[in-house]
Order: C-alpha cells, then sequence, then structure tokens
C-alpha cells in the first residue's frame, strides 16, 4: 500500500497556515503501521544495532516497534525536566527560539550503535540536537529515520551535513 494515502492532513494546526500532518490515521492502520516499520527497518536487517532512541513523543511510537524488530534497547529523548534519573541536555533550534531536550546520563554506552527515529523530520533542528545528544555520550549514530520528510524545510542536508545518513519513507513537498 501507499503509506502516504494512510496519514491525514490537517489544515491551520496548530497555527493558521500550517499543513499538519497526522501520522495517528498510519498507527490506526494495522497494515500501514506494520508497513512502516518493515521499510524502516529494512537496512539494518540482520545487522547489531545497540539502540534506538526515540524522540518524545510520537518518536516513541515508531522507536519502540523498531527497537523491537531489531532486537535493539530503547532510548527516550525527552522534553527538559521528564526524565527522573541525571541526565544531560542540549539546546536545540525551533522555528521561533530554542528549546532543550534531555537524555539519561547512561542512556547508551560510549560506541555503542544508535539508530535515531522520529514520526517526521521538518527543518532537522529537533534530530540535529538530539543526534549532537546522542554523541556527547559516545554514541555511534548509525542513521536517523522518519516515515514523512518535508523536504522543502531541507532536514536531511542539514543532517548530512552532521554525517547522518537520513531514511524517511514519504514526502509531502
Ligand atoms: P523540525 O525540528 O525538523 O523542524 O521538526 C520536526 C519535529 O516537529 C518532529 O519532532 C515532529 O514530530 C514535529 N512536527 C513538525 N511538523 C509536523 C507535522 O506536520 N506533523 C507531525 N506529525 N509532526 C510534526
Amino acid at each position: 500500500m501507499n503509506l502516504k494515502d494512510s496519514i491525514r492532513t490537517i489544515p491551520d494546526y496548530p497555527k493558521p497556515g500550517i499543513l499538519f500532518r497526522d501520522i495517528t490515521t498510519l498507527l490506526g492502520s494495522a497494515k500501514a503501521f506494520r508497513q512502516a516499520v518493515d521499510e524502516l527497518v529494512q537496512p539494518w536487517a540482520g545487522d547489531k544495532i545497540d539502540k534506538v532512541a526515540g524522540i518524545e513523543a510520537r518518536g516513541f511510537i515508531i522507536g519502540g516497534a523498531v527497537a523491537h524488530q531489531l532486537s535493539a534497547g530503547f532510548v527516550p529523548i525527552r522534553k527538559k525536566g521528564k526524565l527522573p534519573h541525571q541526565t544531560v541536555r542540549m539546546a536545540y533550534a525551533l522555528e521561533y527560539g530554542t528549546d532543550e531536550m534531555e537524555m539519561h546520563v547512561d542512556a547508551v554506552i560510549a560506541g555503542e550503535r544508535v539508530i535515531l527515529v522520529d514520526d517526521l523530520i521538518a527543518t532537522g533542528g529537533t534530530a540535529a540536537g538530539a543526534v549532537n545528544l546522542l554523541r556527547n555520550m559516545g554514541a555511534n549514530v548509525v542513521a536517523a529515520c522518519f516515515i514523512v520528510d518535508l523536504p522543502d524545510l531541507g532536514g536531511r542536508q542539514k543532517l548530512e551535513a552532521l554525517d547522518v545518513p537520513v531514511r524517511t519513507l514519504t514526502a509531502f513537498e
């Protein structure tokens, strides 16, 4: 099936003029969800991936399924103040201003092979922050995977400039 057809577009959300790509319809379809996860992991079938890092919140849903499929551990990357143990923090660029994300200080071991997962890449600011956070802890970021790419916003180029291969399944121009 064409995964793009299972993604719903909501006009003017969260602000007027924005076309929000809503992946809950993909997640709600047993067939589309399985296909998306199967396609995302395909380059690493049989490969040793130690951890999958998912970005809050939709990256948790997809990343959890990807981690299971690759027999890898899962690392949550969260908005600041949500994780209970000692954390490391990274500022990242938003459309307007900056925010901070965190992970547990012991969530990855130096040298571990990690795949980063989120639902969608737009400007790449969020994912680039997560790559920097993981690398600061010594992770080997093997790739970053997203169901949706918004290619006009340049996120892929931003990650590739950091030497992170990018895998995406659908694009909305
Ligand atoms: P970026 O940092 O690449 O500009 O934005 C990507 C982040 O914003 C991701 O965490 C993603 O979940 C969220 N995001 C931005 N726009 C959309 C959208 O249209 N649909 C969905 N599902 N997430 C979005």
